[in-house]
């Protein structure tokens, strides 16, 4: 608690700025824990559409927040996550998954009185039960996963229009302050998402099979395709455009998508479960040359998987 009545003191970066048309931001003072890709690249659009004044770097290493202060992402930061929330208005944690609950613990006791607290996990329902409780009164959190993302990671790879017309799902539980939910969805409104609400744990079951099933076929394919030695050493050198389609995704941080598959594990085990059924439905129409089944699942998909992509 000492470091309550200490000056904060930043490790790097010491960017001012005046404010955009003279004109006070949304927030003063902006934290983001973890400067990677999702945080980054809220941090370059908060800026551009003059919503936040200072920004402030929060990670575990020096070279990533160095790069993000030479990439204009950041003005300053700090490797510790108390000193960086002090006197923060809006704090975004964009960490792994499974980091999330347990630095919202570390920073709970340095926030300031009215600070808004958000999260961009890919996984909510445990999130949302782990943090509520953790804040102090009048210190207010607000769940939240974009839909955006790309299979970089890092702050290199942060655009500012990354959240551009997609989904942002904002998870408000019975006790969320609704005055801090309207502040969030204005954040995520003027990083240019469509903002849905949504129950926790309906969005991890849907997360579960439009997304951590997907990631978790794309790994194994790809490693089922490279496992094949039998005819030939290097087989993934004759894949071609739909091998490479297919697994984008498996070139996602392996750590990130570890902790998103422990963290919402009952969905994602009821997803590969159901997977499994209908590819042993499809191997079983196979072995049986039932070309007519074949050609009714393939035309299902084919339909559900045009009107997607024609929306
Ligand atoms: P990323 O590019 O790897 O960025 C994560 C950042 O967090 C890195 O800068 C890392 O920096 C820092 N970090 C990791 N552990 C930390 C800790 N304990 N304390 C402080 N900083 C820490 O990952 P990302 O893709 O932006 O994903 C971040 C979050 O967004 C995850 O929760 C993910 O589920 C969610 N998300 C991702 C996507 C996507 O498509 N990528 C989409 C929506 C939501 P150092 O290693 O230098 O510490």
């Amino acid at each position: 608690m000492i470091a309550l009545f200490c000056r904060v003191q930043y490790q790097g970066g010491h960017k001012t700025r005046p404010y955009r048309n003279n004109m006070e931001p949304y927030f003063k003072k902006l934290t983001i824990i973890g400067v990677g890709l999702i945080g980054g690249s809220l941090a370059m659009v908060l800026r551009k559409k003059g919503m936040v004044g200072e920004i402030v770097g929060v990670g575990r290493s020096i070279s990533t927040l160095e790069l993000a202060v030479k990439l204009d992402v950041i003005d300053k930061f700090t490797t510790d996550p108390a000193a960086g929330v002090m006197d923060a208005d809006l704090v975004v944690i964009a960490t792994p998954v499974a980091s999330i609950a347990g630095l919202l613990k570390k920073i709970a006791p340095y926030l300031k009185e009215g600070a808004i607290v958000t999260d961009v996990g890919s996984v909510k329902g445990t999130i949302v039960k782990e943090t509520e409780g953790l804040l102090p009164t009048g210190i207010h959190f607000v769940g939240g996963h974009p839909i955006a993302g790309t299979e970089e990671s890092g702050v290199g790879a942060a655009f500012s229009t990354l959240f551009e017309k997609h989904k942002c799902i904002l998870t408000p539980s019975a006790k969320t302050d609704k005055d801090a939910l309207e502040k969030i969805r204005k954040v995520w409104e003027a990083a240019g998402s469509d903002v849905i609400l949504m129950d926790a744990d309906k969005h991890d079951s849907i997360l579960a099979a439009v997304s951590h099933l997907p990631h978790v076929i794309a790994y194994s394919l790809v490693n089922t395709v490279d496992d094949v030695k039998d005819f030939e050493e290097s087989i993934l050198n004759y894949s071609a455009g739909g091998f490479r389609d297919f697994t984008r995704i498996a070139s996602s941080s392996p750590e990130m998508w570890r902790d998103i598959c422990l963290i919402n594990k009952e969905a994602v085990l009821d997803m590969i479960t159901r997977f499994e059924k209908s590819l042993s439905k499809l191997k079983g129409y196979i072995k049986e040359s039932n070309g007519h089944e074949i050609v009714k699942e393939f035309d299902k998909s084919k339909k559900a998987r045009d009107s997607i992509v024609k929306k």
